[in-house]
């Protein structure tokens, strides 16, 4: 943003004041030097403020004095700020202008967040160092790192610090933003918006996983026009859709996939495994999907399935043992079920992300 300098001022397409041009009722000081217009405010104020805070103010007003020499010392020839908000800057004058007291990053009540994001995009336009570290430490301290973000500031953050480049930051407001969406606080088409924007896969992810689970058991999946009464850009539905065919069939190929046998156990002779523990695995192994499908019914509940599987099989481990009568051949699907992890190993087959955004698509 270092490229702003002069060019952000735009006094090649400065106006004449319109009728509809007010004083701003607080930062229109009578012993200002520096006359400003934001939209269609006037604000009044000291040069030092922003000289002595914005490295671009600060090269602004060092620059030789020409045709501009006016510019700025009254209301009929304002300098001109474009591409900002007369609220944001009003919401900066605030704090340039509060006593020190009153920027206390501990002192300020949450229900000026709105105003601090403001100034920690103003800050960064402007090159007002001090001033964008101030505000995103407020923005750290008391409101991310304490999860205190609240569902009607969700969208600036993820927009601030997204302009910032602060990834990390950004996708932990995304996470705060898809609970919103989750919980009903927040619509889902402005999350799917963002997240598609940045390219956020895993949260475009679990954003169609939300709304796949709204849509029902009874949703027309094959027929996308049943629910494109919404606003939502259609290329959502066109991943939700392949999506949906993608997981449903990943799921059917894990569950008939041929069962890796366990191998028998030394104490084990190969025909009483052939036999015994290996038509005992494949049972186990059936009402464990049988049920965790029972249990999830959705499709989009993959890591829920597995996570249950884990537990039937980890139950159920010791049942062959008592059906024979104590012998030793449960042991091979006991041992088998310990130590091999196949649930786990099955979750990099339901990474959604792959499912929702198909290896052709990606970067799209
Ligand atoms: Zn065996």
């Amino acid at each position: 943003m270092a490229s702003l300098g002069r060019n952000t001022f735009d006094s090649e397409s400065r106006t004449p004041p319109f009728p509809s041009i007010s004083r701003d009722p607080e930062h229109y000081h009578s012993n200002g030097d520096c006359i400003l217009l934001v939209e269609s405010v006037l604000f009044k104020i000291h040069r030092f403020h922003l000289v002595h805070n914005s490295i671009v103010f600060a090269h602004m007003f060092e620059l030789p004095l020409g045709d501009t020499a006016q510019e700025g010392l009254s209301d009929e020839s304002p300098i001109i700020l474009s591409g900002d908000t007369a609220a944001a800057f009003r919401a900066l004058l605030k704090y340039l202008y509060a006593p020190v007291l009153g920027t206390q990053v501990e002192a300020i009540p949450l229900t000026e967040m709105h105003h601090i994001i403001a100034v920690a995009k103003l800050a960064h336009k402007y090159e007002m160092n001090a001033w964008e570290q101030w505000a995103l430490q407020f923005l750290a301290r008391r409101v991310i790192n304490q999860d205190k973000i609240r569902p009607q500031d969700v969208q600036l953050l993820h927009n601030l610090y997204d302009r910032l480049q602060e990834y990390t930051m950004r996708d932990r407001i995304m996470q705060s933003w898809c609970r919103f969406v989750e919980t009903n606080d927040l619509p889902i088409g402005a999350a799917m918006e963002a997240a598609d924007v940045c390219g956020d896969e895993e949260s475009l992810a679990r954003l169609y996983c939300i709304q796949l689970g709204r849509f029902g058991a009874n949703a027309d999946l094959l027929n996308p026009t049943s629910f494109l009464t919404s606003d939502t850009p259609v290329v959502h539905f066109q991943r939700m859709l392949a999506g949906y065919c993608s997981l449903s069939l990943a799921w059917d190929r894990f569950r008939e996939d041929p069962i890796p046998y366990p191998r028998p156990e030394p104490w084990c002779s190969p025909k009483q495994h052939a036999a015994q523990c290996v038509p005992l695995y494949q049972s186990r192994w059936r009402e464990a999907t049988q049920d965790a499908e029972r249990k999830w019914p959705k499709v989009t509940e993959m890591e829920e399935r597995l996570s249950w599987m884990d537990i039937y099989l980890g139950y159920h481990r010791d049942a062959g043992s008592e059906s024979s009568g104590g012998g030793l051949e449960g042991k091979c699907f006991t041992n088998f079920v310990m130590s091999n992890k196949m649930v786990e190993r099955a979750k990099k087959r339901f990474y959604l992300p792959a499912h929702f955004f198909p290896r052709g698509n990606r970067g799209v």
